[in-house]
């Protein structure tokens, strides 16, 4: 099924923000009424809603349709899951790769989810360790796996754009749940993502 494109833009949400982003681009010093910005606050009004979707969205909803019992139990691995976020101190976007694993409990998830959750909770004013621990909590209390492990690598503006403009550092955090606990589970997972 393809993915619904996001055009339901809550019309009194764009105004308001509309008329804040306005002033906020006036109060930086810019003309609101040059060609080129004419548009700008509702553009932006729309592009923040777009990218804080994800409180609108249910992400134990997507994992429970589409749960499959199987008795598959060997490592089930998604790695290079591109991510897009926004810190939520500065609103600054970072943004980078996740990979996970679990390690089946009975029941699979369909492949497809795992990317989707990525983005349920991405899509919010986000810390990049938060983030990590709702989708590996998200994953356990709803998938109930036998383990679950999650790792994020991220790059974040609010490091580069500004404060120690340090260009080429990047951020990981991890997870580990249930069998992934255990340091050679933990290790085969590392291997296999490339760690
Ligand atoms: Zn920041």
């Amino acid at each position: 099924m393809p993915y619904k494109t996001f055009e339901e833009y809550n019309m009194q949400v764009t105004d308001d923000v509309k008329d804040r982003y306005k002033n906020i681009i006036e109060d930086l010093g810019e003309n609101t009424q040059r060609d080129g910005l004419l548009k700008t606050p509702e553009r932006a009004a729309k592009a923040m809603q777009f990218l804080t979707q994800g409180y609108h969205q249910d992400p134990v909803e997507i994992l429970k349709s589409a749960m499959f019992k199987e008795s598959y139990n060997e490592m089930v691995i998604v790695k290079d899951i591109e991510l897009y976020s926004l810190c939520e101190h500065h609103i600054l976007p970072f943004f980078g790769k996740a990979h996970i694993a679990y390690i089946p409990n009975g029941h699979i998830v369909g492949l497809s989810k795992l990317p989707r959750i990525v983005d349920v909770f991405a899509r919010r004013l986000q810390v990049q360790e938060r983030l990590t621990e709702q989708i590996l909590d998200c994953i356990n209390d709803t998938l109930k796996p036998q383990g679950v492990a999650v790792v994020i690598e991220a790059s974040h503006m609010c490091m580069m754009m500004r404060g120690v403009q340090k260009q080429n550092s990047v951020t990981t955090t991890s997870g580990f749940r249930g069998q992934f606990e255990k340091i050679e589970t933990r290790n085969e997972f590392l291997k296999l993502i490339g760690k």
